[in-house]
């Protein structure tokens, strides 16, 4: 075989590997994201989308934190070497209408920059008892930054405890720059714990949990086709 037909091999070998990968990372999410903009045209058409803040599925110790449609799941990719540390629930509503609630007891903390965020320490993670973990809770501001937060948890609020369920805030569409707001929604996460007392960075999913067993949901992008994912009947 001549050297300039083994390249033209070697090419076509490398866009295929490529082709595959980016098939395998992104087909999901392209799902999802059909799904979701139909969600968003019209979510009084598919009720049987959403699911309901408050409800426990199956085994999960958490309630689930919000109404609206899991949009986007942990792990899902939206651009190469972006992995998604949470899962993303779109309310289907305006911004300031949904409300987030908290899914297990802890001890609430919004620092004193937090327009958008709140952070729960859970001291017994109630799947790996002994093992301190954080709920992470963002986007519950309007596009300029006014926060939907309750007015009970100001900036600056430190390990205020709350019980499960208790309201949080509203859901936003809150990102940062005030011209791309995202859609209102409610991104939460479950991150781990520094081992000092203090949460890890939650924009790397290697210090996030996959939130599936603790809402007993199959939340996991890698695990899950593209369909709808609510509670096991
Ligand atoms: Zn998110």
């Amino acid at each position: 075989m001549s050297r300039r037909v083994l390249f033209v091999f070697m090419v076509i070998g490398a866009l295929a590997g490529l082709g595959y990968y980016l098939y395998r990372s992104f087909r999901p999410s392209i799902g999802r994201t059909s799904n979701l903009m139909e969600w968003f045209r019209n979510p009084s058409a598919h009720p049987d989308w959403a699911m309901r803040a408050g409800v426990r599925c199956g085994e999960g110790p958490f309630i689930f934190p919000t109404d609206g449609f899991i949009g986007y799941l942990w792990d899902d990719s939206f651009k190469i070497g972006h992995r998604h540390q949470g899962i993303d629930i779109f309310g289907g509503t305006d911004v300031g209408v949904t409300p987030v609630v908290a899914a297990y007891p802890g001890y609430l903390t919004r620092l004193p920059d937090w327009k958008s965020s709140v952070i729960l320490r859970v001291p017994d993670d109630p799947l790996q008892p002994g093992r301190q973990i954080w709920l992470y809770y963002t986007h519950m501001a309007d596009p300029a930054g006014n926060s939907f937060i309750s007015p009970d948890f100001p900036p600056g609020t430190y390990e205020k405890y709350v019980e499960a369920g208790t309201l949080l805030a509203y859901q936003g569409d809150y990102s940062g720059d005030p011209n791309n707001p995202v859609g209102v929604h409610l991104h939460f996460s479950i991150v781990l714990d520094d081992g000092q007392g203090n949460f890890r960075n939650e924009l790397e999913i290697r210090n996030t949990l996959d939130p599936s067993p603790y809402l007993g949901l199959p939340v996991n992008a890698r695990q899950s086709d593209d369909g709808v994912v609510v509670c096991e009947k």
